[in-house]
C-alpha cells in the first residue's frame, strides 16, 4: 500500500475524539449568541449594566437565592467571600487536597493558611467523617468543592460547620445544576462560587464567575468589593478588586443557561452508558450518591495502568485528561507547609483519568472510546 493509501486507511480506522468540546455550544446557538452579543457592541454598556444584572437575576432564581454577584472569574468568586467574610492573615481555612489549585490559592491570597482534609475513595470529595479532627480556633471557613459535579455530604458538613459557628462557602465551580437532598449547588452553605470558564457545564467565551447568597449584607459587601471597594463611586471604604463579570460574557451565559439543564441531563446519560459498558474492567468507576444529582463535569475511572490506558487511547485518537495529577498539600509553593499525608488524594491522583464527555458527543464516538478501552484490557488479558 503506498503512503496516502495507508494514510487514508488510518484516518478511517482512526478517529479522534475529543476530552471536551467547548466550540460546539457556539455553533448550537449561534444566531441567538451573535444577537446577544451584537446587541451589548452597539449598547455601550460594556462594565455591568443591564446584560450582567439580568444574567445575575437569572442565576440567583435558577440556585433558589436571594442574591447572584457577577464576578471576573471562579477564582475571584472564592476570593471575594473570604475577603468579605474577614478572613485574613493567622485565619484557617479547610478544604480538599484534590481540587483545581483555586480552591487552596485564594485562602493563600487571602493571607490565611489552607488545612486539608483528606477525601472519599469512592467520591472523591472531602471525607466529613475527617473534618472534626483538622478544625482548631483557628478555623474560620471551610470550602467544600463539589468535585467533577457531585455535591459533598452536605447535611455531616453544616451539622459541624454548625456546631462549631464556622462559615461554609460551596466552591461549586464544577457542580451548576447539581443538587443535594433537592437543594441546588451553591445555596447551602453561606456562599457559593461558580465559574463559566469555557469548559465548565455552563461556559462562557472567556472568564467568568458568580457568587451567590441569601445573606444581604454579605451580598452589599461583595457588590463594593468587586468594584475597587467604592460606594458610592470615587468614595472608598474598604480595599477591593477590579472583579465583574463581563457584560459580553454576561449577554452570553444568559442564552446558555436554559440549556444547562438538557445538556447535564445528556451529561448524566453519556455516563450512565459508560459506567454500564465498563463495569466488567478492571476499573473503578464513578459512584453516584443516591440522595444527590450529579452533573458530571468530567467522566472519572480510575486504574492502576492509568498511564498505560492514556497513551494507548491517544494512540488511538482518544483524547483523555488527568484529574488531578498533583494532590494540593504536595505542590512545590505549599513545601514550606509541611503538609502532612492525604493517602487517599494521593492514592487517586495516581490512578484517576477522565474520559471523553460533553452534551454533544456523539455515539458513534462513545462506542469507539468504550471499544478502544476495552481494547486495551483485552490485550492484556483482563477482559473479554
Ligand atoms: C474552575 C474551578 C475554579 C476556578 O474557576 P476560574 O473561573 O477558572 O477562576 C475553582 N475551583 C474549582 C473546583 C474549579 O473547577
Amino acid at each position: 500500500m503506498n503512503h496516502a493509501a495507508e494514510q487514508h486507511t488510518q484516518q478511517q480506522q482512526f478517529r479522534s475524539v475529543p476530552l471536551i468540546d467547548a466550540v460546539a455550544q457556539y455553533y448550537a446557538l449561534k444566531p441567538q449568541i451573535d444577537e446577544a452579543v451584537l446587541e451589548v457592541f452597539a449598547s455601550g454598556n460594556y462594565i455591568l449594566g443591564p446584560a450582567v444584572s439580568r444574567f445575575e437575576a437569572a442565576v440567583a432564581d435558577y440556585c433558589q437565592v436571594k442574591h447572584a454577584i457577577g464576578v471576573a472569574n471562579g477564582t475571584d468568586a472564592l476570593l471575594l467571600t473570604l475577603d468579605a467574610l474577614g478572613i485574613g492573615p493567622g485565619d484557617e481555612v479547610i478544604t480538599s487536597p484534590f481540587t483545581f489549585f483555586a480552591s487552596a490559592e485564594v485562602i493563600s491570597q487571602a493571607g490565611a493558611t489552607p488545612v486539608f482534609v483528606d477525601i472519599r475513595p469512592d467520591s472523591y470529595n472531602l471525607d466529613t467523617a475527617k473534618l472534626e479532627e483538622a478544625i482548631t480556633p483557628r478555623t474560620k471557613a471551610i470550602i467544600p468543592v463539589h468535585v467533577f459535579g457531585q455535591m459533598v455530604d452536605m447535611d455531616e458538613l453544616m451539622d459541624i460547620a454548625w456546631r462549631y459557628g464556622i462559615p461554609v462557602i460551596e466552591d461549586a465551580c464544577q457542580a451548576l445544576g447539581a443538587s443535594y437532598k433537592g437543594k441546588p449547588a451553591g445555596s447551602i452553605g453561606i456562599a457559593g462560587c461558580f465559574s463559566f470558564f469555557p469548559t465548565k457545564n455552563l461556559g462562557g467565551c472567556g472568564d467568568g464567575g458568580m457568587i451567590v447568597t441569601n445573606d444581604d449584607d454579605l451580598a452589599a459587601k461583595m457588590r463594593i468589593l468587586r468594584v475597587h471597594g467604592s460606594s458610592p463611586k470615587y468614595y472608598h471604604s474598604m480595599i477591593g478588586y477590579n472583579s465583574r463579570l463581563d457584560a459580553l460574557q454576561a449577554a452570553i451565559l444568559q442564552v446558555k443557561l436554559p440549556y444547562l439543564d438538557g445538556w447535564n441531563r445528556r451529561r448524566r446519560e453519556l455516563s450512565s452508558l459508560y459506567s454500564e459498558r465498563l463495569r466488567d474492567l478492571p476499573l473503578r468507576l464513578p459512584v453516584e450518591q443516591d440522595d444527590r444529582y450529579a452533573t458530571y463535569h468530567l467522566y472519572i475511572i480510575q486504574t492502576s495502568r492509568r498511564n498505560e490506558l492514556i497513551r494507548f487511547l491517544n494512540e488511538r485518537g482518544v483524547a483523555s485528561g488527568i484529574y488531578y495529577p498533583i494532590p494540593l498539600h504536595k505542590q512545590e509553593v505549599y513545601a514550606h507547609l509541611h503538609f502532612g499525608s492525604f493517602p487517599e488524594a494521593e492514592h487517586a491522583s495516581e490512578g484517576t483519568m477522565a474520559l471523553p464527555l460533553y452534551p454533544e458527543m456523539s455515539e458513534d464516538d462513545q462506542v469507539y472510546v468504550l471499544k478502544t478501552v476495552r481494547a486495551f484490557f483485552i490485550e492484556r488479558g483482563e477482559a473479554v
